[in-house]
């Protein structure tokens, strides 16, 4: 794979170790990279002591969505949103839903590179009023999108970031800074599976979370899956904290179906019935999708 010679000098959110080794300081990992070698993500290298992007600009998806599917329910409903995806991922969630890009075979990914001002042109072109980083996460290419969404605010576009939260303090504040509305995933309240499951970190996420609603307009997901994240109990530890920070936020309890590496059965409705209604006691907007 030829890596993109403008992610060069673009690299942000690391430091420099001993015997050229890097430490990256955007996710809750915090990978400490040897010269060669990459993160755990496979998106951020070290060569020759120096952060690269080996995907940067490189383009999973682009589509056209309605708002909805973000989800966003109360940011400009009744929209469209022109939606672009990237690879990789920070976290590991084996049921993951989008794994063919978000945990790709190194040969299945495409080199389809569109820098950010080409992107918010099609933007432009589409007609939507705003675009959305989704599809796989976002956040691993923050020098891209912070580009693109400066970009994207000079030309009267809105801005949207579907993402897992999983950034430390510093790069959260920096892209939210840029963001007009987010959908948050906030998966489990157990801190234990956050980390050893799915590969992320719960206060991380639940900072990512508290910095957005100073900064931004932001909706919360929650996946309801058997094993992580399934029962009343839970999504009322969830739902209080949100509410915490306030009852207005939405929340979103989507079903997850079996993909991946996970193939245990969905939720029974009845049970996706009582998550919503335990939710619904401590928050004003509960959507649920099952
Ligand atoms: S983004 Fe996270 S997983 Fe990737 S190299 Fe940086 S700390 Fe590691």
């Amino acid at each position: 794979m030829t890596y993109n010679r403008l992610s060069a000098d673009k690299a942000r959110y690391w430091r420099s170790l001993d015997n050229s080794r890097i430490q990256c300081t955007l996710c809750a990992h915090a990978c400490i990279i040897q010269d060669g070698s990459k993160g755990h993500c496979s998106a951020r290298q070290n060569r020759s002591g120096k952060m690269i992007l080996p995907f940067y600009a490189w383009i999973s998806s682009a589509a056209i969505d309605p708002i909805e599917k973000k989800p966003l329910r109360h940011f400009m409903p009744g929209t469209s949103t022109y939606s672009v995806g990237f690879w990789n991922c920070t976290m590991d969630c084996p049921f993951c839903q989008n794994w063919e890009i978000a945990h790709p075979q190194p040969a299945y990914i495409q080199e389809e590179i569109i820098e950010p001002d080409r992107l918010i042109e099609l933007a432009m072109a589409s007609g939507c009023p705003s675009i959305s980083f989704t599809y796989s996460e976002p956040l691993l290419h923050i020098e891209y999108v912070i580009e693109a969404m400066q970009i994207a605010h000079s030309r009267g576009l809105k801005t949207i970031l579907v993402t897992n939260g999983n950034a430390l303090d510093e790069p959260a504040r920096h892209i939210l800074a840029h963001t007009d509305a987010a959908n948050i995933d906030l998966k489990t309240a157990d801190p234990l599976i956050y980390r050893r499951l799915l590969g992320g970190e719960l206060k991380v996420v639940q900072n990512f979370i508290r910095v957005s609603v100073q900064l931004c307009h932001i909706e919360i997901t929650s996946l309801a899956v058997p094993g992580v994240l399934d029962s009343s109990a839970q999504i009322e530890e969830i739902s209080s904290f949100i509410a915490s920070l306030s009852q207005e936020i939405p929340l979103h309890i989507t079903r997850y179906h079996p993909a991946w590496k996970y193939t245990k059965a969905p939720l029974s409705p009845e049970t996706m019935h009582e998550m919503t209604e335990s939710a619904r006691k401590y928050l004003k907007y509960v959507y649920s999708y099952w």
